[in-house]
């Protein structure tokens, strides 16, 4: 009797056991994303003026971070965002553009930034850009043998014919991406609603933003160039470089009604004081899961 009463507590100690596992299985489940926030180069604007639908800014200058980003998932990595052309690594004098609106400079390749968090270009299986201006697509070619998530319209727009003629510079910083998956819309990338693409076009046709719930105290929105900077949303201005006045306009409210709706910490792609920000966020959430 006494033997079946110890085998008893014996097996019920390894159900517990199992259990117990089970549940540690169950947390682990959940997918350990890493998001890394790096440096594709600085821009001085000269002419802040642009950057309004009127005079706003009349006579202002300001400093622009280019920010890219680096998304770790277990079913694959993303790069949004390019940065600078990467030709600008290395030069002696940073580059002013011959209408002297602004000045940009570019620190480091994308080679050494990724090799500092342990990656290649052939570690990612996504590229996604906000958009196709120069300042989003310095390293775009690198990722040849990456999936290019693009909104249909961006894809028409940049790459048909008559655009590789007009806008030749463009083109030639985004020819690699052949292999294009062509979204209509919002697109969630892994299909577990961690890392999403959110279509906000108006900047350019088929300009988007990134939303991300990758496990840090809020869920984070990337920008794109919805807004360039802090007081651009807070006063809800539009760019003279635009593609269609209404649409941005739209695409703001729709963004600060998501924003709300999810708690979201919204960074805005060219804003220092965001860049020193996310910088720091990530370096705390490091600390905090040692
Ligand atoms: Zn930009």
């Amino acid at each position: 009797m006494k033997k079946i009463i110890l085998l008893l507590i014996g097996l019920s100690i390894i159900s517990c056991k199992d259990a117990k596992k089970d549940g540690d299985a169950k947390k682990n489940l959940k997918p350990k994303i890493t998001l890394h926030v790096l440096d594709g180069g600085k821009i001085i604007i000269n002419n802040l003026e642009l950057f309004s639908e009127d005079t706003t800014y009349h006579g202002q200058s300001k400093e622009f971070a280019d920010a890219y980003y680096v998304i770790q998932h277990p079913k694959g990595n993303l790069m949004w965002d390019a940065g600078l052309p990467e030709n600008l690594v290395g030069m002696a004098e940073p580059f002013t553009d011959p209408s002297g609106a602004f000045t940009v400079s570019r620190k480091d390749s994308l080679a050494n930034q990724l090799k500092e968090i342990g990656l290649t270009v052939a570690d990612f299986k996504y590229i996604a850009l906000s958009h196709s201006h120069f300042d989003h697509v310095g390293h775009a070619n690198a990722f040849k043998n990456s999936t290019w998530l693009v909104q249909e319209s961006e894809h028409e727009f940049f790459t048909n014919d008559s655009a590789q003629v007009k806008r030749a510079d463009i083109y030639a910083m985004i020819k690699e991406l052949t292999n294009a998956q062509k979204l209509n819309g919002d697109y969630d990338v892994f299909g577990d609603s961690t890392v999403v693409i959110k279509s906000m076009p108006g900047h350019t046709i088929g300009h988007q933003v990134l939303y991300l719930n990758i496990g840090l105290e809020k869920p984070l929105l990337l920008t794109g160039d919805l807004y360039h900077f802090e007081e651009n949303r807070i006063n809800k201005k539009v760019p003279v470089f635009n593609y269609n006045f209404e649409m941005t306009k739209k695409s703001m409210e729709v963004f600060e009604t998501f924003a709300k709706e999810n708690n979201a910490d919204v960074f805005i792609q060219h804003s220092p004081a965001d860049f020193e920000r996310l910088k720091a966020l990530l370096k705390s959430q490091k600390t905090n899961t040692k």
